[in-house]
């Protein structure tokens, strides 16, 4: 099978996306990232238009990659200027890199609509700006922007702006459907046409507006483009970039194109992940191959087929994506869903017949209470190790009590009106009853400061760990007159992340059990490590 080479902006345009925004040393690391998961070429931002990705590829000179290229991105000259005169260009050809692409237009709407250009004068803006970074000793690689839509318009003049291209010496031809409209028939088709009249190596670059973007690369990869191009987790503009976590898989595991080694592709589940965290984005459970829900299973029935034949109910086997299996303990499992669930987890739990069964009821009755352990692992393991009638949980929470104030502060304040939460807690450790008080901006951060105040004194270690993600949803399902309320928390040490769930009538009790569990299981985790 022909061999493909992996293009990743993530950098740029992946930083597009809505509410990303990298700093210089965390395009590094990922870029440290993107290299070991073996990409082939790592575009780090576009050094003409903003001075901190001239600091990136300043700073990325002192990166030790061990098979990534560095590529810097820039556009063609603008009209009627010498390519030597631009400096976007100039930019370019000094940011230290071997490799540049520049994005230049071929649909001859864009032409003369956007950049208010003749459809000659676009022609030179290509080649003048290939030849001027051939000659300056770099690769470059054309995005042909709008192509597919030029194409379809014009397909003479889209050609003609490949043409223009390879003739002035360009490397790699990349075919962009910029606007993510384009299906992959049409993909089929125009790339086609473009194989037939170059010999240059051909590329895709697509995006996902119509989700497509991911079928549209691998009908370009059939239909014969040698080079992908796409981001970590499919960020980028509007609804992103084609995903490289999904193009990655299906290239090597079902079109049998070796793009990375086997051993890369362990990390592509590591590599997401990490992304999405610098990116400060939450992890999406629901991605394909790299979610934490793609191997999940949530029915009996299925559970019991997987218990017997793990392949029974899964596409790959996901320890190849370094992803790995995950049984959903919801209302719909049965006894075998409890005990698998336990395996899983890796523990060593008396869980046969009627333990089983006993923890299921605790389950299904929790449940019926508004918790939900789907999502919940940490809270389902303590369930599971309080089952044991040996264990001594690190503390245990006697009560505790909220008061929230709304206060007019004096006019000189800049925030007129502030809200302060005070929480006192009673937590037992061993023998002992902690008593302590702390102040918060809200009421569920008060009760975490207090307790942790509390907790700090036996467990100091406790400081590493953080609240990084706090959801609330009110159950309209449940009977009565007021509505129960789940608090699902996400906490993180740094290195694990682990999420715990808590139920009640009151938002703030619901918080207090989620939080505490939080803590406990954090604490177990040691406990047993060490
Ligand atoms: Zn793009």
């Amino acid at each position: 099978m022909s061999s493909v080479q992996l293009y990743d902006t993530t950098l740029r345009d992946g930083s597009q996306r809505e509410g990303v925004s990298f700093s210089v040393v965390d395009k590094l690391h990922i870029a440290q990232k993107l290299d070991e998961l073996g990409i082939h070429y790592i575009e780090g931002g576009w050094p003409g238009s903003n001075p901190k990705d001239v600091e990136f590829f300043n700073k990325a000179q002192n990166l030790f990659l061990s098979q990534s290229k560095l590529v810097a991105f820039g556009s063609t000259r603008r009209p009627n200027i010498k390519a030597e005169e631009d400096t976007n260009l100039l930019a370019l050809a000094s940011a230290g890199v071997k490799v540049a692409t520049i994005v230049g237009k071929s649909s001859g709407f864009q032409v003369t609509q956007v950049l208010e250009t003749t459809l000659d004068e676009n022609l030179n803006m290509i080649a003048d700006s290939i030849r001027y970074l051939k000659t300056r000793g770099l690769a470059v690689f054309f995005d042909a922007e709008h192509f597919f839509d030029g194409f379809e318009s014009n397909p003479d003049y889209a050609l003609r702006c490949l043409k223009a291209a390879e003739e002035a010496g360009a490397d790699c031809l990349v075919l962009c459907d910029t606007n993510g409209g384009t299906l992959p028939s049409e993909v089929t088709a125009a790339t086609e046409a473009a194989k037939r009249i170059t010999a240059v190596p051909l590329g895709i670059h697509a995006h996902n507006d119509s989700e497509l973007a991911v079928a549209n690369t691998l009908a370009a990869v059939s239909a014969g483009v040698s080079q992908v191009q796409g981001t970590i987790n499919g960020y980028g503009e509007r609804c992103g970039n084609a995903n490289l976590c999904s193009i990655i898989p299906d290239l090597k595991l079902k079109v049998g194109i070796d793009c990375i080694t086997d051993a890369q592709l362990v990390k592509l589940t590591e590599v997401s992940r990490y992304v999405s965290e610098v990116a400060n984005l939450i992890h999406d459970n629901f991605l394909a191959y790299v979610g934490s829900s793609a191997f999940g299973h949530k029915g009996g029935f299925h559970v019991s087929a997987i218990s017997k034949w793990a392949d029974s109910y899964q596409h790959i086997d996901p320890a190849k994506v370094g992803n790995q299996p995950r049984v959903l303990v919801s209302e719909l499992s049965g006894k075998k869903n409890i005990i698998y669930k336990a395996k899983e987890l890796g523990l060593d739990l008396p869980l046969r017949g009627k333990e089983a069964q006993k923890l299921l009821d605790q389950v299904k009755s929790l449940e019926s209470r508004g918790f939900q352990y789907d999502h919940a692992e940490a809270s389902f393991e303590l369930l599971v190790h309080r089952a044991k009638p040996d264990y001594q949980p690190p503390f245990e929470l006697v009560d505790f009590m909220v008061v929230i104030e709304k206060k007019r502060r004096p006019a000189t304040r800049k925030n007129l009106e502030e809200m302060l939460a005070e929480a006192t807690v009673k937590v037992r450790v061993g023998k002992e009853i902690m008593h302590t008080a702390a102040e918060g901006n809200g009421p569920v951060n008060a009760l975490d400061e207090a307790l942790r105040k509390a907790l700090l004194q036996f467990y100091p270690s406790l400081s590493q760990v953080k609240l990084v993600d706090y959801k609330v949803r009110i159950l309209e399902e449940s009977t009565g007159t007021e509505s129960q309320v789940r608090v699902l928390i996400e906490s993180s040490d740094g290195i694990n992340e682990w999420r715990t769930v808590g139920s009640s009538t009151n938002i703030i009790e619901a918080s207090w059990l989620a939080l505490a569990d939080s803590l406990e299981y954090w604490l177990l985790k040691q406990k047993i490590a060490h």
